[in-house]
């Protein structure tokens, strides 16, 4: 078979330049295209140059809509507003449409779904293998473990990141209320500040810490009656992320059109 066409979307950014470095090292797929924003300074340089890979002869324009034409699949993390337009763009082309982009509003999860019907969607907060078999520990601690046990989810990242909690922490919050049975959205509490009361039976907390240049470190933390126990994370890298989104494109490819998560990528869905 050749090799499967890709595009990079955000090509410049902290992922854009590790899924660039992913595409140019892993066999079976191609970089086709790179794509940033309008204004980037970056437009028009080589894309391989850009993310320390070398050189790939590949410029990086933003012109997305001739880029996915001439694709196959698209490797998105870039920001909500982005995901969304490539998304209707990845229908249109009827390309696989990896998306690792976090901090979606409900409205936006409507319209990546709608784009579902046309292209093969696989979208995730994380990528890595390790998240997602940590997501089926949590599942199954959350299911042993009654409500005597408080859910507690802290993540670290770097300082540029711009939302919280984290797309890794809410794919593990959603993970525990799976395990429990019960909606994740009645059950959170992302806010406490002042004189806010006691903590109520069944929430799954969450705190966000940000500094420096960390990765993404996450624990999930079932406090119960005289003992912790605490399942952990931490990435050393944004590689472990770009070449699971790699993987997942190659499962993607020639797959019917639908929306697809890591865990159905991975066989770890029930
Ligand atoms: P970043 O700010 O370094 O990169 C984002 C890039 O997208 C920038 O270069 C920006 O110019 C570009 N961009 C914005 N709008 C665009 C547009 N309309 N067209 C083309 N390019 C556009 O951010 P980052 O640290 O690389 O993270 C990107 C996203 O990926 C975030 O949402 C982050 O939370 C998420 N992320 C997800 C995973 C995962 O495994 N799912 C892992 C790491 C990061």
């Amino acid at each position: 078979m050749s090799d499967m066409r890709l595009v990079v979307v955000g090509a410049a950014g902290r992922m854009g330049q590790a899924l660039v470095r992913a595409v140019h090292n892993a066999p079976g797929v191609a970089l086709a295209a790179a794509i940033e924003r309008e204004g980037s300074p970056v437009l028009g340089q080589d894309a391989g140059l850009v993310a320390g890979a070398g050189i790939t002869g590949i410029m990086i324009t933003d012109d997305p809509l001739t880029a996915f034409a001439q694709a196959d699949g698209v490797l998105d993390f870039t920001i909500p507003a982005a995901s969304v337009a490539f998304a209707a763009l990845a229908a249109q082309a009827r390309v696989v449409h990896i998306i690792g982009t976090t901090g979606f509003s409900a409205d936006d999860f409507t319209k990546l779904n709608a784009a579902s019907r046309h292209a093969t969607v696989i979208q995730s907060g994380n990528f890595g293998l390790g998240v997602n078999v940590l997501a089926q520990l949590v599942k199954q601690a959350a299911k042993v473990l009654d409500l005597d046990y408080d859910i507690e989810i802290v993540e670290m990242h770097h300082r540029m990141k711009i939302d919280a909690p984290s797309g890794t922490a809410l794919l593990l919050g959603e993970a525990a209320a799976s395990g429990r049975g019960v909606a994740l959205n009645e059950h959170m509490d992302k806010a406490r500040d002042g004189h806010h009361g006691a903590r109520q039976p069944g929430d799954i907390g969450f705190a966000s810490l940000r500094g420096g240049t960390v990765a993404g470190e996450h624990s999930v933390i079932f406090a119960g009656p005289g003992e912790r126990i605490t399942l952990s994370h931490s990435a050393e890298s944004r590689d472990n992320f770009a070449n699971g989104a790699v993987k997942a494109v190659l499962w993607g490819r020639g797959r019917k059109p639908g929306y697809f998560s890591m865990s159905d990528v991975l066989g770890l869905a029930d």
